[in-house]
């Protein structure tokens, strides 16, 4: 089939499931494999239906993807610092970083999966 990035299958196959190909969540038991044998990517269950389309996603759409969403993640947590005050993020405090962390990586697993299902454009 074309499309298949040994590049892309490699970053995402380990033996064990540890992050979801997807969003960079924590991967559960499920994946995809083309056939029986072959390298697969581990999902989490929310991404488990859509594994087909990243495994055959080339690595450059991936890595445009995955910029935009580290871009709009920031979006999502730059806001947080407003709220508190404090730009300087040696400044917050544990539970400040914590929070800002929080809204980042989720910001970046929403972006990451709405790009990836919804057939934008990568470039
Ligand atoms: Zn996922």
């Amino acid at each position: 089939m074309s499309g298949l990035d040994p590049d892309l299958v490699r970053r995402f196959w380990t033996r064990e499931p540890v992050i979801c190909a997807i969003c960079r969540r924590s991967a559960t038991g499920l994946g995809y494999m083309p056939r029986h044998g072959a390298p697969g990517i581990w999902l989490c269950e929310t991404d488990a239906p859509h594994g087909r389309k990243v495994y055959f996603m080339p690595k450059a759409e991936l890595d445009a993807f995955e910029a935009r969403a580290a871009r709009e993640a920031l979006d999502v947590a730059g806001p947080f610092l407003d709220e508190v005050g404090e730009t300087r993020l040696d400044y917050l405090t544990p539970e400040q970083i914590d929070e800002f962390l929080r809204r980042l990586l989720l910001g970046y697993e929403d972006a990451l999966r709405r790009m990836v299902l919804s057939h934008e454009p990568p470039f």
